[in-house]
């Protein structure tokens, strides 16, 4: 049996009240891919599921937060391009998350790329009168902190970056990484444009957009704040898995600013942070040479 009797009993339950009386489950099936829950589908009498599972103690929290922010998602992007959400629970220490299957199409070709990048942008459309927003999240396991601040430099160096480094304070030792920041820091606000805050999925890897079979793209997984909208830029470029039609369709929605490409690596010292604080040593030189752009070789 995949999963254990009091969550396959608590599932059962859900699936009832949803209201589907006789909904009843065929069979669940692992899904691959995710590298923080367990994932599940679920095929019942009446339809599919999703349902993604971890033992943490945090779980149902980090499960709540996934699902306001993909609520906060759906108001300006509309149903069909996130997944519904229809529980957030616990089963004898197991948090679940109950969602929308979605039926999966080809991600790669050139208008499911196009439809992506106009869709991301429409999402930036959406701005508020300062960086953050009004409660906590997660980035993947980590905390996120969103306290709002009228200044993104202030924003991403107190909210983020620092944030990131105290978690990575007994890696980081014996490194000059500290020194290092502090020097960008303290010529950060030269460093970018003005942007205004606009509404971020927060951790857009190739990972956490899925297209379904009609086309569609749907945001998943998101860590959902106001912030400057290079950002979200950034991480698509961080693993890849984007194409040049999803920056051009973006670019002609809403055009970046002179010298972006230039920014990107300044940007994705938030997610490698967040993956040496995952995974290690291994991500302290992609940080060295990103820093290296932005405070000279010889700082
Ligand atoms: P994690 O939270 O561990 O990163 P993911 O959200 O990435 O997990 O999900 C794990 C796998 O399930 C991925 O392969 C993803 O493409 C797939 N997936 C995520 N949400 C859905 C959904 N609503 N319907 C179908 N597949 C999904």
């Amino acid at each position: 049996m995949l999963l254990s009797e009091s969550l396959y009993e608590a599932l059962e339950a859900s699936l009832k009240n949803l209201e589907r009386p006789h909904s009843s489950i065929q069979s669940i099936g692992s899904v691959s891919g995710g590298d923080i829950n367990r994932a599940y589908r679920i095929k019942t009498s009446t339809g599919d599921y999703f349902v993604k599972v971890n033992n943490d103690p945090l779980a149902a929290s980090m499960f709540l937060a996934e699902s306001n922010g993909l609520d906060i998602l759906r108001n300006p992007l509309g149903a069909a391009h996130v997944p519904k959400t229809f529980l957030v629970g616990n089963a004898r220490g197991e948090g679940f998350l109950l969602m929308e299957w979605i039926d999966t199409g080809n991600k790669h070709d050139a208008p499911q790329q196009e439809a992506l990048g106009r869709l991301l942008a429409s999402l930036h459309r959406r701005h508020a009168d300062a960086y953050g927003l009004d409660h906590d999240n997660f980035i993947g396991p980590l905390p996120q902190n969103n306290g709002f601040s009228s200044d993104w430099t202030e924003f991403f160096i107190e909210q983020r970056l620092q944030k990131q480094l105290d978690m990575a304070d007994q890696i980081l030792d014996g490194t000059d990484l500290h020194k290092k920041f502090d020097r960008l820091f303290s010529r950060f606000a030269d460093l970018y444009p003005c942007e205004p805050p606009s509404l971020l999925h927060g951790d857009l890897w190739s990972g956490n957009y899925l297209v379904d079979q009609l086309g569609t793209p749907v945001f998943i997984d998101p860590a959902v704040y106001y912030g400057n909208r290079e950002v979200d830029i950034a991480m698509t470029k961080l693993f890849g898995g984007f194409s040049e039609r999803f920056y051009d369709a973006y670019n002609e929605t809403y055009p970046l600013q002179h010298g972006w490409e230039e920014r990107v690596d300044l940007w994705n010292l938030y997610p490698l942070l967040v993956h040496l604080n995952l995974f290690g040593r291994s991500y302290l030189r992609a940080i060295q040479n990103n820093l290296k752009q932005y405070i000279g070789a010889n700082s």
